[in-house]
């Protein structure tokens, strides 16, 4: 007697929102990455208790036609690739086609969304996976989605959840690195009726590291540009006295997507090795571009992790930028103090 049989859509969708969705950061992320691919310049983000009460995401993107709505939640559907050999080329920030259906499944979601002008579009409601309402609404160009009582079907999920704090803490680093990823979009954090973020947009990446580190912090920032036939590189870069006690100021993104890459962090520590002490680590905001084929960004769901096809020539390559930019900038205070 036959023994296996293929999981419905449902149970399927489920099982692949245990790994999108660990908590309610990782819903901020995917909503937040689906607006960036829309093309939005003002994205605004509320949240409430952390996330697992409510988490809305706005946008004034390109908007999901009428007859989108409902298969934007099927599973594995997307409007960004259409071939396999497309995943060799990733331009966008998502592909998977799993977030949407993944987030529906383990919380209570409306989506409204409108691709035109009109002042028409669809609104969706579908709760742990259900399709509850899909029907005509009044709504501006773009995208309003709204998720409530995350985990509320899935307690053992819901169990593991930290305070409001700490995931109110991953969501606030979620939005940093978009907005530092995005200088050109305006981005939004709202939690219990206080802003905690607000970047300009308009394109200043600067502005950007004031909006998250303070206006003094920004100061200390130098600005880095180097370019070889394959990379180019721009961004700033801290001042040896701004080093802080951990990691999390590296930030380096390639090709407009937020990456931690162990090698990059090697390069970027090697190049401040004699000018840091021992356990400190510099505020770094590297921006790479290359070509899409030059980086394998389909390493895991959460689209974190890349791979890069020539490592080292890259890690060489961003090692001897910073340097030669700090070089210009240690000599001179030295050669003040000599006279
Ligand atoms: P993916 O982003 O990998 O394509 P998602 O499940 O996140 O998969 O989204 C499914 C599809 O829904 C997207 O490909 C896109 O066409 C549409 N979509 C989702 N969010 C938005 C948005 N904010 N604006 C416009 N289209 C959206
Ligand atoms: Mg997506």
């Amino acid at each position: 007697m036959a023994k296996i049989v293929v999981l419905d859509e449902h149970i399927a969708n489920q099982i692949a929102a245990g790994e999108v969705v660990e908590r309610p950061a990782s819903v901020v992320k995917e909503l937040v990455e689906n607006a960036v691919d829309a093309g939005a310049t003002n994205i605004e983000v509320t949240v409430e208790e952390g996330g697992l009460e409510l988490i809305r995401v706005t946008d004034n993107g390109a908007g999901i036609a009428p007859e989108d709505c409902e298969t934007a939640f099927y599973r594995h559907a997307t409007s960004k690739i259409t071939s396999g050999r497309d995943l060799f080329q990733i331009r966008s920030l998502g592909f998977r086609g799993e977030a949407l259906p993944s987030i529906a499944a383990v919380a209570k979601v409306k989506l409204v969304s409108s691709s035109d002008d009109t002042g028409l579009g669809r609104q969706i409601v579908i709760e742990g996976g259900t399709l509850k309402e899909n029907g005509e609404t009044a709504a501006p160009q773009g995208t309003d989605i709204t998720v409530r009582e995350l985990f509320y079907n899935t307690p053992a999920r819901l169990k593991y959840m930290k305070t409001i704090q700490t995931e109110l803490g991953h969501i606030s680093d979620c939005l940093y690195r978009q907005a530092l990823a995005h200088p050109n979009i305006a981005f939004t954090l709202r939690h219990n009726g206080n802003t905690l973020l607000q970047s300009p947009g308009g394109g200043d990446l600067l502005q950007v590291i004031a909006a998250i580190y303070g206006v003094n912090t920004s100061k200390g920032m130098v600005p880095i540009e180097a370019e070889d036939l394959d990379y180019r590189i721009t961004g700033y870069i801290g001042r040896p006295d701004l080093a802080r006690s951990n990691r999390g100021g590296m930030s380096t993104i390639v090709n407009g997507r937020y990456i931690r890459n162990q090698g990059l962090h090697q390069a970027i520590l090697r190049a401040y090795h004699t000018l840091l002490p021992i356990n400190r680590y510099p505020l770094v905001v590297l921006m790479l571009d290359m070509h899409p084929s030059l980086v394998d960004v389909n390493v895991h769901p959460a689209k974190l992790e890349v791979r890069f096809s020539k490592e080292p020539e890259l890690n060489g390559f961003v090692e001897s930028s910073i340097r030669s930019v700090l070089n210009g900038l240690v000599l001179i205070p030295q050669v003040v103090r000599q006279q």
